[in-house]
Formats: C-alpha cells, structure tokens, sequence
C-alpha cells in the first residue's frame, strides 16, 4: 500500500491536538504529487526527480488564490434548496484547465494513443479515469503529441466536448459482422479524443459500466475498432497504450492481426491499474473479435491458468494483454512486488518480468488543485489556508450539518469548525473496506464527528445496505450517506475534509488519499 501519511482508522486523531493537524496539513498541500512516468524507446522508465512546473505552479497558486474572501458575499447552502449546492455554477465538464506549456521538453517527442475504457471527467467511475487523463495531459506537456481513444458512451453529453466533430465512418468486424462505426474527434481537458461509437446496441445505457449488453463483447468490439480505425486512417503511432482487461485483447489484435496488415510502428504499452478483473473469456467469445480463440488456450498465451483441465477451460484477456504487450506497467512498486508473489497471475508476471515495471501513479496537480479549483467557494493553499474553513462550512450549511445563524466573520465558523469532519469519496466495491465503512460511521458519531460519505455502487445488495444506513443516517445531525457519482461534489468534499478515510482492503496506489492531502486533510488508511 502507498501511502505517505498513514493513521490507524479511527485512532485518537479525531480528537489530536488541532495545531498538530494544521502542521500536517501544510506539509501535504505543499506535497504535491507528480507523474513519474517517460516512454523511452518503447522502454519505460520511472523518472526520479519531479522537477517538472512546480515552481511556476507555485508562483501562479499565489497570484490566483483568493483567501481574501467576503463572507457577506457568499450565497449559503441549504439542504432545502431546488437544485444541490454542488450542482449550481460548474458542471466538470465545464472546466478545462490549460495543459501547462512552460515544461521541460523530452528530447524524443512521440505519438503516443491510449486506448481505455475510463476518461475523466466525461467517462470517469473511479481512478482509471483519472490516470488516464493525467497521464496524457504529463506527456502532451512534455512535447508529445496524445490522443485518447474511448467509446462513445451513450451517458457522455455531447456539450461535454469541445469542437466535437464527425471525423470517419468506418466498419469494424464483430461476429461475422461488419459494424458501420462512427468516430468522432474532439478536446477533453485539453486532451484530443477519438470517440468510437457503433450504430449498434453497444455502449448505450446511462452509466458507463453495466449497460444492458455483453461487456466483455462490447470492450472486444472497441479493440478491434480502434485498430481498425488506425487501419483506416493511417495513424501510425509510436505507441499504443491499452489499460486495464478491458482493452487486453488489443496487443493480440495488434500483434496476429493489423501488424500483417498496415500498422507497423506502434509498440504496445499495457498498464494494469487493478488486477481485480482478469477479463475472463471463452474462445468463442475471443473469436467474434475475429482471432482464432483456441490458438490463445496454451499456458504461454491467454488461458486462465485457474480453470485449466476444466471443461471448458477460459482465457484472460488480462493475461493475453500482459504475454503480447512490449511493456507492462502497474500503478506502484509496491503492487509490483505484490503481484509478482501472490495472484494466479503472479506465474505470467515473473515469466515475463523484464518488461514489468512498477511506477507511482500521482495526480493531475492542475485538474486537483484547492488554490484555483472552480467548484470551491473559497480557494486556498499550503501559505493561506484559511479558504478551507469556509468550504468546510460552505458544505456543512448545504448538507444541514450546522447552523444556519449568519457566519459574521468569525463564531458560527469557529464552533463548526471545531467538529472534526471524516470524507468518505468511493466506489461502494468490497475492496473499499465497506465494512469498515458502516465501523466508521458509528465511531465517528460517537466521537461527536461528523462524516460524509459520497459512494456509488452498481450491487443491488450493497445499494440496499447503504440505502438502510442512509435513511438511519441522513436526518440527524453528523452523518451524510450520498449514494451517487459526482465530480463536483467530491472537489467540495475533499476541500470541506479534515480527514479522508480510505479504508481499502487492499489498495494497487489509490489516488483518493493523495487528492485528501492536497487538499489539505489528514488521511487514514486501513
Ligand atoms: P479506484 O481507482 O479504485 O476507484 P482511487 O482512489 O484510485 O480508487 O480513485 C478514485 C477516484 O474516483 C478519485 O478521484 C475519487 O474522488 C473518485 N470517486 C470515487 N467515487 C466517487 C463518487 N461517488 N463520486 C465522485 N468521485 C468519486
């Protein structure tokens, strides 16, 4: 587990010395967190240092950061408003912080494409869609050029993207079909985006896992298409980088299929943020990508090492990804050394350890950053960090956690502002450490503080748990149980937190607890 500050889960530090906090608290928002991460020759390296743009960052979080606030100015929250506090000004599309330019160039620009099933912020469910972004905005501000390539899902808006446009129409192979598939292009975050979008059935649905298709087929149907689309075009990218089970099925694609055929340069990059999901397959389902299945079930290639000598036996495309791809990386060297000891995978990762790296994944510094966050009422930073209070506040009023007497200056914020409040932003997944999530619920009453937790699950079991906590919850006077996604919601959150809990099982990184120390809170982890 990675983690910098680490406090047991509801250890004394709700009630610690609050000078000792602070003292924290200026340390990590001053500890920022920087991508480490430089394709070199179809080799990956882990940089040492993160010189990078602190120090012109540093200088323009001066000039924006407004501590100065007017509390008069501020329109308050209430839980009874018509539209939430979170949902009034900004929609996170909305925001498109500028790719910094005044960054040290890499003396061997490429084109680097990745190709995922997760984008923040218009196709996000957890840090996947995070690293993606950040990562491709650290290398297009180093000098390379990045496109990401994701499906056109049917929950993105349109207003979403930027200079959105038809750029292709093409047909790609699935089950003995050729789909017309349309691609569009436009800008995310500042970020060049290919959106794949079939005119079948696929990848419609309001959410972006879990719509009322085969997943498996459909994220095959993306790997192939977006092959096919490289095909069409003549993009010859330097590198193709695949993400997670889902798109593991590309570098065989790659390799047996579009190799032979027009795409020559790229090399195959595969990282690996969570090895949870090993994208199981039968051969059958491999073969409507067009592959001959039963070519990939040997130890060598694809086939799930687990279900060998069973009838049927499966493939993974995780594993299929890690035999094909030049390189694979996985989010931390610590979940390295973990996957190379433990996991029926952990065989294949030792069989093909030269090319298996483990690099620290960081945060998007400009995307998470309280001194110039849009959604904040009040922004703040590691010099002035007195904005945090009113967001504290400005979220304790929208959610009924405190008062509503006028904050005038100093004494409803200093009472509220004593109570310490516990964040709890996180897909509701048994990894997540639910359990000690409802634990925590009840210490943190009875410590007299309050907590927010702010999840989303697609488990109708897990749903109804939290549902029963929230309606047992969600009247009194410290707990808040918001069972949705919202992007919004979780800037304000981890901006209003004096702790972030985070109390995974097991974690691969975890960007939640980087995010909480930038944003000034203690974290504690299991
Ligand atoms: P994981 O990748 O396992 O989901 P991480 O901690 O690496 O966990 O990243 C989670 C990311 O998703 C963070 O940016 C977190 O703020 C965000 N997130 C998780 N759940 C929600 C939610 N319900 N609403 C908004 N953001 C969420």
């Amino acid at each position: 587990m990675e983690c910098a500050t680490v406090c047991k889960l509801c250890s004394p530090i709700l009630s610690s010395p609050r000078s000792a906090v602070v003292g924290k608290r200026k340390q990590q928002l001053s500890n920022h967190t920087k991508f480490k991460f430089c394709y070199s020759k179809f080799k990956i390296q882990a940089l040492h240092s993160a010189q990078t743009h602190l120090s012109s960052e540093v200088a323009a979080e001066k000039s924006q950061s407004s501590t100065d606030f007017a509390i008069g100015e501020l329109v308050w929250p209430s839980p009874s408003d018509e539209i939430p506090f979170w949902k009034k000004d900004f929609p996170s599309w909305g925001v498109n912080p500028e790719v910094p330019v005044d960054i040290k160039k890499d003396s061997d620009p490429m084109h680097i494409i990745h190709i995922t099933a997760e984008m923040a912020p218009i196709a996000k469910v957890g840090g996947l869609g995070d690293v993606v972004t950040g990562l491709a905005r650290a290398c297009l501000s180093r000098g390379h050029t990045v496109d990401i390539m994701l499906p056109f899902y049917e929950c993105i808006q349109k207003q979403q993207i930027k200079d959105l446009e038809l750029v292709t129409t093409y047909n790609s192979y699935h089950d003995g079909n050729w789909i017309q598939t349309n691609a569009y292009h436009g800008v995310v975050s500042g970020i060049s985006v290919i959106l794949i979008e079939p005119s079948n059935q696929f990848f419609k649905g309001q959410t972006v896992y879990g719509g009322s298709f085969n997943e498996l087929e459909v994220y095959l149907f993306f790997s192939r298409a977006s092959l096919e689309w490289m095909q069409v075009t003549g993009a010859q990218p330097d590198i193709i980088h695949v993400h997670e089970w889902q798109t593991g099925a590309l570098p065989l694609l790659y390799w047996d299929m579009y190799h032979n055929l027009s795409l020559k340069k790229p090399r195959l990059v595969l990282t690996i943020h969570n090895m949870e999901h090993y994208g199981e397959c039968t051969k059958e389902q491999l073969s409507k990508s067009g592959l001959d299945g039963l070519i990939y079930a040997t130890i060598e290639k694809a086939v799930d090492d687990r279900t060998i000598g069973h009838n049927p036996e499966r493939l993974s495309l995780l594993k299929g990804g890690i035999v094909y791809s030049n390189a694979v990386v996985t989010v931390s060297p610590t979940y390295l050394k973990e996957t190379l000891c433990t996991g029926w995978l952990a065989s294949t990762l030792i069989r093909n350890r030269d090319k298996y790296f483990g690099i620290l994944n960081g945060i998007d510094t400009a995307m998470w950053n309280p001194a110039t966050d849009i959604f904040l009422p009040a922004k703040f930073n590691a010099q002035n960090p007195e904005g945090k209070k009113l967001c504290k506040y400005y979220v304790q009023r929208g959610l009924g956690l405190a008062s509503e007497g006028i904050p005038d200056g100093k004494h409803v914020l200093d009472m509220t502002h004593k109570v310490p409040l516990v964040v709890c932003i996180t897909r509701l997944v048994p990894q997540k450490g639910l359990h000690l999530i409802s634990h925590a619920i009840k210490r943190a009453e009875e410590l007299g503080a309050q907590m927010v937790i702010l999840g989303k699950t697609s488990d109708g079991r897990v749903e109804r748990e939290f549902e029963g906590l929230a309606k047992l919850h969600n009247q009194g006077p410290s707990i808040r149980i918001l069972l949705m996604f919202s992007e919004e919601l979780s800037h304000l959150l981890y901006a209003a937190a004096d702790i972030v809990l985070v109390p995974s099982m097991y974690e691969p990184c975890g960007l939640a607890q980087m995010i909480g120390m930038r944003y000034g809170a203690v974290c504690t982890i299991k």
